[in-house]
């Protein structure tokens, strides 16, 4: 890219929606709402959701992140992460005497529901997803021997099922759709009976983030994507701008990672951020631009989000619980 660019002619092009999703928002508030309630430490088995910025800042809080239930102290408080447990870590808790918390996001629980359902109905499950994501092993583990793992088109020829006439497809919820879509079709090609899920697996945050990020990918000579490197919805953000036009794409944790190089001979860039950033990341990375001469945001929106899930059942148990107390006091 050798266009000369001026002050004037160099923009920003800021996708929306972008950042926090609904399942993100709550498992978030579930930890912090979890300290406030029983006090630190609140234990919380893997990253709660994919960020950096966040684990850091819980810590500080007080949260413990452990990668198995078998870390955390008998009697103490765990936290699930909303990439969901397989049905086994929640036998482990009981074992332990933990007070468990699903901070599992609704949307992934309505993936294992199926998974569930399929396996009663004796389906074979074909799952899309990345292997050792810990959503798929979460999934995977609701019915362990029906249940095999399609990394991608590659993986189809090989697969080796019961009954050819009974197999059913479902998916990680982060994944690319169009990258889906490719390995949907290799399977229905190879099992021309193929169940499809009764609705999309891959949730509405990761479509409109992917939708977003297109609509400004054709116009920008550099995509900036805020999200952690861990983070299957924010790597897929990155390749969605790439394949969609934009002429470089970097994931960034922070504003400090950005580079000046990236922004030669760059007039337009877009910024956009994983479902599991807060907007603070993103405002910084915005005053980085800023300050060397993309001052000018366009906010670029492709769809308005409203939903919101309610907090963990066995938490707001706990808090109604405190407030009648205080009540009655
Ligand atoms: S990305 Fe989708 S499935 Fe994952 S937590 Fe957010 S809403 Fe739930």
């Amino acid at each position: 890219m050798d266009r000369m660019t001026t002050e004037t002619s160099r923009r920003v092009l800021l996708a929306a929606p972008r950042g926090y999703c609904a399942g993100v928002d709550r498992a978030v508030i579930t930890v912090e709402k979890a300290l406030e309630q029983y006090g630190a430490p609140v234990y919380v088995r893997k990253q709660i959701v994919h960020n950096k910025y966040v684990v850091q800042t819980l810590e500080k809080k007080g949260a413990v992140f452990v990668d198995e239930t078998a870390e955390v102290p008998e009697n103490a408080i765990v936290i699930f992460s909303a990439h969901g447990v397989a049905p086994v870590v929640h036998e482990e808790a009981g074992q332990r005497r933990l007070a468990s918390i699903d901070a599992t996001c609704p949307l992934v629980t309505k993936v294992h529901k199926e998974a569930v359902r399929y396996a009663k109905e004796d389906y074979d499950i074909l799952l899309i997803g990345h292997e050792g994501h810990e959503e798929v092993v979460g999934t995977m583990g609701e019915a362990p021997e029906r249940t095999h793992l399609v990394d991608g088109p590659k993986d189809v020829a090989d697969l080796a099922v019961r009954d050819e006439s009974k197999v059913v497809w479902l998916s990680q919820t982060t994944l690319s759709v169009d990258e889906t879509m490719e390995t949907v079709d290799a399977l229905k090609e190879r099992f021309p009976n193929l169940l499809s899920p009764p609705s999309d697996d891959i949730c509405y945050a990761t479509q409109n983030r992917q939708v977003a990020v297109k609509q400004i990918s054709a116009e920008a000579d550099l995509v900036i994507v805020v999200g952690s490197r861990n983070s299957s919805n924010a790597i897929r953000l990155v390749e969605v701008a790439l394949q969609s036009g934009a002429g470089a794409s970097y994931l960034v944790d922070f504003a400090d990672e950005c580079e000046d190089g990236w922004l030669e001979g760059v007039a337009t860039v877009g910024v956009t951020s994983g479902a599991s950033v807060p907007e603070i990341l993103v405002d910084q990375v915005l005053e980085w631009l800023a300050v060397r001469g993309f001052a000018d945001v366009q906010v670029v929106t492709s769809a308005q989000e409203s939903i919101q899930f309610s907090l963990p059942k066995e938490l707001r148990r706990d808090l109604r619980a405190e407030a009648a107390a205080g009540e009655s006091a």
